[in-house]
């Protein structure tokens, strides 16, 4: 072998220098791709940081597909891992900031996709959960939309932050698991509703665009995921802040009839008796629970916490 050959295969072999890696990027859609990133990167996939990556390029084209309609200035993905998402990303042209708590996988990313799309990629090694949104400093006032393939962990506290953290994200499509899906996506008044459901309703719309199964990551979760869409829509005019006390107040007692519930949060000027007739006068079945209870029911509500 001429020493040119040895210089350019050895180029193209993966170094670690301390933390930073040199290599050509690999493409890690596929099984066989994932792999050899595993082997180059040396690295394993760490199950307490959820990372069951996924493996089928045309999943990584629905959701990448799906995040193009939502028309985002800039996208913010959450846990980049390997890249596959990002990738299929950046493909279409998409300006990304990737949010990415692994080390492994950010030294990664910044070594070997980076290089690739310098400007319009940005890797950020932080916890998303922690990272505040109203503190981002690329284009906040520019329409743009969250993705991700959320590790099982983060997703509700990570769903919090899009009423609680709503600065200018526009829309979201984020792969979940898929009985949380479920949950999400059951309205107000369904059964499987839940605090959170409800609270979503508050600054948007959503709505499923399908299943991904279990056998299509590795390695292989015990449950299967879906894709969910969330899009912006205007708040009622009511403050969050009442809302989200009737509805945390009816949820933690769930089997109990709201009149209780929500006594038990009201103070003494308006016990359980109070509650009853103030409901009733109001339309509402003082003895429904709280998955029974409609959005407007649950409206209806939050302007009575206000008066209170
Ligand atoms: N996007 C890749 C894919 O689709 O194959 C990886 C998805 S894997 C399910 C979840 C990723 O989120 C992992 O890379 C993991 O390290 C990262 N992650 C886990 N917890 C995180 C956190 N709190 N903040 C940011 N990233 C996190």
């Amino acid at each position: 072998m001429g020493r040119q050959t040895v210089r350019r295969v050895y180029s193209r072999q993966l170094t670690k220098v301390g933390a930073i890696f040199t290599a050509d990027f690999v493409d890690p859609r596929t099984l066989p791709g994932l792999h050899r990133v595993l082997e180059i990167a040396t690295a394993r996939p760490v199950k307490r940081l959820g990372q069951n990556f996924l493996v089928a390029p045309d999943q990584f084209d629905r959701i990448a597909d799906a995040v193009v309609k939502t028309q985002p200035q800039w996208v913010l993905e959450i846990g980049p891992g390997p890249g596959g998402l990002t990738c299929a990303l950046l493909e279409r042209g998409l300006q990304v900031l990737a949010v990415e708590i692994d080390p492994t996988w950010v030294n990664w990313l910044t070594s070997t996709l980076v290089p690739r799309y310098p400007t319009t990629l940005r890797i950020l090694q932080q916890d998303a959960l922690i990272m505040s949104w109203k503190t981002l400093e690329v284009g906040r006032d520019r329409p743009w939309t969250v993705c991700g393939n959320l590790p099982y962990y983060i997703t509700s506290p990570l769903m919090a932050k899009f009423f609680e953290d709503a600065s200018s994200w526009n829309a979201a499509v984020l792969m979940v698991q898929k009985e949380v899906a479920a949950r999400l996506l059951a309205d107000p008044g369904q059964r499987n509703t839940s605090a959170l459901s409800v609270l979503l309703r508050y600054v948007a719309t959503i709505r499923g665009l399908g299943e991904v199964s279990r056998h299509q990551f590795y390695p292989s979760p015990e449950v299967d995921s879906f894709v969910i869409q969330l899009t912006r829509s205007p708040s009622p005019a009511i403050p969050l802040e009442h809302l989200r006390g009737v509805v945390q107040a009816a949820f933690r007692h769930r089997r109990k009839m709201i009149r209780q519930s929500l006594a038990q949060v009201s103070g003494p000027a308006w016990n359980s008796h109070e509650w009853a007739r103030i409901l009733t006068e109001e339309g509402i079945d003082p003895s429904k629970r709280a998955e029974a209870l409609s959005w407007s029911e649950w409206i209806k509500l939050a302007r009575l916490a206000g008066k209170k």
